[in-house]
C-alpha cells in the first residue's frame, strides 16, 4: 500500500511570482477534499511539488476519487518514498517497488531519472543505466523499450527519493478560489450544472441562484436542484444556494405581457435578481448554461435582450457547444442522471406555444412598462423571502 501520493500540477506552476498563492490554494483544496475521506492525511508542498502522506490506513480508490475532483491537479502518482542510501540500495528499492506493484513477467520498461537535487553525485543517465541493469538482472523476462514502454519507471531524486510508475489523470484546471467568485443561475436542466463546473474549473468559486415557482414547481424539482448543487460542490467546494420564490413575478408577467415575450421578460428578471445576490455576495460575474440557438430564448437576439439588463459580465461557457457535447460533460461529472429526472421547471410551465425568436428590445421594454405598478414590490419581496442554504 502506498503511503505517499505525489501531486502533479501543470498550469499553476508557471504563474511566476504568484506561484505560491496557487500552490497554497491547491494544498487548501486538497485538504478540504480529503476531509470527507476516512483516514489521516498530511498535505504539504516542498520544492515545487505537493505531497499527500497517508498517515493511517486509507481506502486508495476513495482517496484518489476525492483528488480527481480537485481542480489544479494534473496527475496523481502513488509513490514509494525512500531515503538516499547509495545506488546499490536504490536498486533494491526499485526492485521491491516493481515486485509490489506489478505481476512481473515480460513487460517492457524504461527508467526515467530526474535529479532535482543537483548535489546528488551521479548523473541521471548513469542512474538510468545502473537501475535498468539491476531490473534486467532481477527479472529476466523484462526488456527495455525506450519508445513505448509498458512500465515507465520514474525515479525523482530530491531530499528523499521518490519512485513511481503510474500517473492517474487529475481534472486539470486551476485551484478553486484563485480566480474570484461568480453566481451560477442553476436550474434543474442538463446545462447549468455543466456551465458551473466549467467556470469553476478555471479556479472560480461558485454561488448559485435557483428560481422556484411553487406550487407550479414541486418540492421534488427543488430537491433535484439541491442534488445537482451538491454534485457540483464536489468540485467547487461549498455553494451558497439562493432559492428564490419566483411565482408571483411569473404570474404577474403572465397577466400583463404578451405571451410570446414571456420567456424573455422572465429571463431578464431572473438575471436582475441573480445579479442582486451576486453583488451582495461579492461575486464578479454571472454564469448561465445558455448555448446559441438551443431554444427560442437562446437565439443571438434573445441572448442580447436578456443580457441587456446585466451590469456584470455574464459567462456562458457552453455558448458554442452542441447538446451532445454538453451531455458528455454532464455524464463525466455525474450530473446527467439527476438532470434528466422528469420534474417540471418554472420556465416550461409558463412557456408560450410560439415564443419570439427575434425579440425586439424596444418592444420588450414597452411590454415591461406594463409591469410598473407592482413589479418593484414583487422583486423586493422575492429577494426578501429568498431561502439561502449552504450546500456542501
Ligand atoms: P436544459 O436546456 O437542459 O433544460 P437549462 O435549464 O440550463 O438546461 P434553459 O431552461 O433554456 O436551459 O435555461 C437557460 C439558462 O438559464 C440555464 O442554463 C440557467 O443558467 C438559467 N435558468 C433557467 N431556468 C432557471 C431557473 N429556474 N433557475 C435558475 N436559473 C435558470
Ligand atoms: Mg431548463
Amino acid at each position: 500500500m502506498f503511503k505517499t501520493l505525489l501531486i502533479k500540477y501543470g498550469e499553476i506552476a508557471i504563474k511566476g511570482k504568484n506561484r505560491h498563492l496557487f500552490e497554497d490554494a491547491l494544498v487548501h483544496q486538497i485538504i478540504h477534499a480529503l476531509k470527507k475521506v476516512e483516514g489521516e492525511f498530511h498535505v504539504y508542498k516542498m520544492q515545487g511539488r505537493i505531497y499527500v502522506d497517508c498517515l493511517s490506513a486509507y481506502d486508495f480508490e476513495e482517496t484518489v476519487g476525492a483528488l480527481k475532483c480537485v481542480f489544479g491537479i494534473v496527475g496523481i502518482c502513488p509513490v514509494m518514498k525512500v531515503e538516499e542510501r547509495g545506488l546499490e540500495a536504490l536498486g533494491d528499492d526499485v526492485i521491491e517497488f516493481l515486485q509490489n506493484v506489478y505481476d512481473i513477467d515480460s513487460q517492457t520498461f524504461k527508467v526515467v531519472t530526474r535529479r532535482a537535487r543537483k548535489s546528488y553525485p551521479i548523473e541521471s543517465m548513469e542512474v538510468n543505466c545502473e537501475l535498468g541493469g539491476r531490473i534486467l538482472e532481477a527479472f529476466p523476462g523484462m526488456r527495455v523499450d525506450v519508445h513505448e514502454p509498458e512500465i515507465m519507471l520514474h525515479v525523482e531524486i530530491r531530499e528523499k527519493i521518490y519512485i513511481y510508475s503510474k500517473i492517474i489523470p487529475g481534472p486539470g484546471g486551476m485551484p478553486v478560489g484563485t480566480n474570484g467568485k461568480a453566481m451560477l443561475l442553476l436550474s434543474g436542466g442538463i446545462d447549468s450544472p455543466v456551465a458551473g463546473y466549467m467556470i469553476c474549473k478555471r479556479g472560480v468559486k461558485l454561488d448559485a441562484t435557483y428560481f422556484h415557482a411553487p406550487p407550479y414547481t414541486s418540492e421534488r424539482a427543488k430537491q433535484k436542484v439541491v442534488d445537482l448543487a451538491r454534485q457540483v460542490a464536489k468540485y467547487s467546494g461549498p455553494i451558497n444556494l439562493h432559492i428564490v420564490n419566483f411565482t408571483d413575478i411569473q404570474l404577474y408577467i403572465y397577466d400583463k405581457c404578451p405571451h410570446d415575450e414571456l420567456t424573455i421578460i422572465m429571463r431578464r428578471y431572473m438575471m436582475k435578481i441573480a445579479e442582486h445576490f451576486a453583488k451582495e455576495a461579492g461575486d464578479l460575474a454571472l454564469i448561465t448554461g445558455e448555448s446559441i440557438g438551443q431554444v427560442a430564448s437562446q437565439t443571438v437576439q434573445s441572448l442580447a435582450a436578456t443580457n441587456e439588463v446585466c451590469t456584470m459580465p455574464v459567462f456562458r461557457p457552453l455558448i458554442g457547444f452542441d447538446k451532445q457535447e454538453i451531455v458528455d460533460v454532464a455524464e463525466k461529472i455525474d450530473t446527467y442522471e439527476t438532470s434528466i429526472l422528469p420534474y417540471e421547471d418554472c420556465c416550461t410551465i409558463f412557456v408560450a406555444k410560439h415564443p419570439v425568436t427575434k425579440p425586439n428590445l424596444n418592444a420588450i421594454k414597452r411590454s415591461e412598462q406594463k409591469l410598473s405598478e407592482k413589479i418593484d414590490d414583487l422583486v423586493r419581496t422575492a429577494i426578501e423571502t429568498t431561502e439561502k442554504i449552504c450546500i456542501e
